[in-house]
């Protein structure tokens, strides 16, 4: 096969740096077009440097003029801002788009590699989860491959291989519960965000980190599994597994379950998502029974971290909900994690945009850039009471 092209969003981050990782452990299989950063210009100039693709974008315009000085000589156009990373999606020079940005941001390059044909191996679930109405529809009309990266979807997209014809009666989402699982309302009042940042077992980026803490990131994949995978809402369950070696599983008609189990190492699903259809040889540390006597279930406790039947409920009213749960959430996270607000105050925050952002039954692509728009104002309002 000739290598295939990929270009990597956010490849300075926990999903971009793996996937370099992947990359490199596969001499011959890939090639890299293009590259992005937001703001860390010193490992977007390492990466280019290393795997000299056409080109780069740093997201944040200040950094220009460092990235481009320290590439000068090179065979790699650089780039900045926003509207940059849409561009680079769309080349005709890659194969595979690799979204591994984090948010809302996600959005308008997936649409824009999507509309150029390209596959897309999806990391940023925030996507589907703002427009998964639009990008379905959109996959479809231009009949591109979408596969996901998130390792609870790729278990599924694993089991379901070869049961095209089969319809699937429910999937089990696991979660892992996060640093918190078991702990009281009361006690989650008080938990700071070093502690929220001690995931324990997966080390991922500062957003999904603390979504996992507060169990919005297991909102998110549920509203990300019924778009992935063309699902009824009552079709969707989640349970705490906190070894996190099930990924995930499927029901079929005839009551027989398919899981996928493993490690916790996103190279795995990484792989999966940029290799597909083939599954490619790894030296990745294998799973042993012997290390994991046990491997416990729970229900979550969805009283307590209220944002997954939040996330529930905006998934069941459909049209834009999901866009203002993901908007009010990124700025909740963001409040957070610059100790604006406290853990049980994220979920208040989601809750009041929810209810008070104008609803929309069928929006269309602008009106999730507006409703996003609205929502942010909306969150602001609440930060500053
Ligand atoms: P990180 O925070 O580690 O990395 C985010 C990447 O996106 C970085 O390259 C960052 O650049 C860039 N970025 C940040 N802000 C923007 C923006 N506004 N516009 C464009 N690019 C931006 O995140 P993760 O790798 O953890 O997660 C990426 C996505 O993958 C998320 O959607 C997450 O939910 C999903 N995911 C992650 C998993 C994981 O294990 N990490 C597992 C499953 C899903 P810079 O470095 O310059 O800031
Ligand atoms: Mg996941």
């Amino acid at each position: 096969h000739p290598p295939k092209r990929l270009t990597l969003l956010g490849s300075t981050g926990s999903i971009g740096t793996q996937a370099l990782d992947v990359v490199r452990s596969q001499p011959g299989r890939f090639t890299i077009s293009a590259l992005s950063a937001h703001s860390n210009a010193g490992l977007l100039i390492q990466q280019a440097l290393e795997f000299r693709p056409a080109a780069v974008v740093i997201g944040d315009e200040k950094h220009y003029e460092t990235v481009k000085s320290a590439l000068a000589g090179q065979p790699t156009e650089v780039l900045a801002g926003t509207a940059a990373l849409a561009d680079i999606a769309g080349r005709p020079d890659t194969d595979i788009v690799l979204t591994a940005m984090v948010g809302y941001a996600g959005l308008l390059p997936t649409v824009r590699a999507i509309q150029a044909g390209k596959t897309i191996a999806l990391a940023n679930k925030e996507t589907l989860v703002v427009a998964g109405q639009l990008i379905t529809r959109l996959v479809k009309e231009h009949g591109v491959g979408l596969y996901p990266v998130d390792s609870e979807h790729s278990a599924i997209f694993q089991c379901l291989v070869g049961e095209e014809q089969n319809p699937i009666e429910k999937i089990i989402l696991t979660a892992s519960g996060g640093p918190f699982r078991g702990r009281s309302m009361q006690e989650l009042a008080t938990v700071t965000k070093a502690q929220a940042l001690k995931h324990p077992n997966w080390d991922m980026g500062a957003k999904i980190t603390i979504d996992s803490a507060s169990l919005m990131n297991k909102g998110l994949e549920v509203i990300e599994a019924k778009w992935l995978f063309g699902l009824r809402d009552d079709q969707i369950e989640v349970v705490v597994h906190p070894q996190s070696i099930i990924h995930s599983l499927v029901q079929f008609e005839d009551g027989s379950l398919k899981a996928q189990l493993g490690l916790p190492d996103m190279k795995l699903p990484i792989q999966y998502a940029l290799g597909y259809p083939e599954r490619l040889p790894s030296k990745y540390p294998r799973f042993s029974f012997i290390d994991y006597p046990q491997l416990t279930f729970e229900q979550p406790d969805q009283s307590t971290f209220r944002n997954l039947p939040l996330a529930f409920e905006a998934m069941r009213r459909g049209g834009n909900a999901p866009c203002i749960l993901n908007a009010a959430n990124e700025v909740a996270v963001a409040a957070f994690l610059r100790d604006g607000i406290g853990f049980l105050q994220m979920p208040d925050l989601v809750e009041s945009c929810l209810s008070k952002v104008s609803y929309l039954a069928e929006p269309a692509l602008d009106d999730y850039v507006q409703t996003d728009q609205e929502t942010r104002r909306m969150a602001q309002e609440f930060l500053k009471h």
